[in-house]
């Protein structure tokens, strides 16, 4: 991969050799996930910028990747950047909802110990809006007391779901919001399915669903914001097939403008996520029918 221009205050860092504990990236998820790999492995790099040359840039570079399995039964719980010892990648398994605290504590072991290579460390949460409050704390504990020379870069497409104290504890980069596709994202197609029948789900099926959104309200409401985002973008592309065919989307732009009231009142609100999740579902079967 090319490595991508790094936003000035992560070069900044590298440049003045001040690595702040923790990092938030937050913006779309391709675009941070490289961004925060080529800040780790521009970390390593002996001309600091990945000059694809050094030492450092060969053991940082691409190898054949390592899937990852939260539970480490099919793989491991994280991997290295390339085969550098230095630089650490977390994520969820592929068949996981979340990344578990396992993973966490994994890391956090691997960080306790002596360095390999007596130099920077850098460890990346990519899926951090996945992090339970269980995970976030085991964090939380490493940010509040970091190993030397180590930073850890959480990489999330929305920091709200993030408990305020391992938000506290970071420098926030924001990336500038651009144009993405959500119904392309890989965990889309599940859900695509489940709205494309939500016509004719039965309401107590539909409250079962609202039930998914149940538990810690940080994990929950990040969930449902990450959800109305998909909801919204898949009754846009209904409403746009409609129209192409001639068909009335009142009941659509009516269900669109509910989700976003359901979205302000979580972000704002602070609504329960379970009811708001109801009220989204409703909206979208009256919109729909
Ligand atoms: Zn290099």
């Amino acid at each position: 991969m090319d490595s991508a221009a790094l936003p000035t205050l992560l070069e900044r860092a590298l440049a003045s050799d001040r690595l702040h504990s923790g990092y938030l990236l937050s913006g779309s998820r391709d675009a941070t996930r490289a961004i925060a790999l080529a800040f780790a492995r521009a970390s390593v790099c002996e001309r600091g910028h990945v000059c694809e040359e050094c030492a450092g840039c060969r053991r940082s570079g691409p190898k054949e990747e390592i899937t990852i399995d939260g539970t480490g039964k099919r793989g491991p719980l994280f991997r290295q950047i390339g085969d550098h010892p230095d630089l650490f990648w977390v994520e969820r398994g592929e068949d996981d909802t979340r990344v578990r605290i396992g993973q966490v504590r994994a890391l956090q072991t691997a960080l306790r110990l002596q360095s390999g290579e007596g130099g920077r460390r850098i460890a990346i949460i990519a899926d951090a809006e996945w992090l339970n409050v269980e995970s976030q704390n085991a964090l939380l504990r490493l940010l509040e007391e970091p190993p030397p020379k180590t930073a850890l870069v959480l990489v999330t497409s929305s920091a709200a779901g993030l408990l305020a104290t391992v938000r506290s504890r970071c420098q926030r980069v924001k990336l500038p919001a651009e144009a993405h596709d959500p119904l392309a994202e890989p965990e889309a197609a599940a859900w695509v399915g489940r709205f494309e029948n939500v016509g004719r789900t039965s309401v107590a099926d539909l409250l079962d669903w609202a039930e998914e959104f149940r538990g810690a309200r940080a994990l929950a409401a990040a969930q449902l914001e990450a959800w109305l985002e998909l909801a919204t973008a898949w009754l846009r592309r209904r409403v746009a097939e409609r129209v192409s065919e001639g068909g009335g989307v009142r009941g659509e732009l009516d269900a669109a403008r509910t989700l976003s009231d359901c979205r302000q009142a979580l972000v704002q609100r602070n609504a329960n996520p379970q009811m708001t999740a109801e009220r989204a579902l409703l909206a979208l079967q009256a919109g729909v029918r």
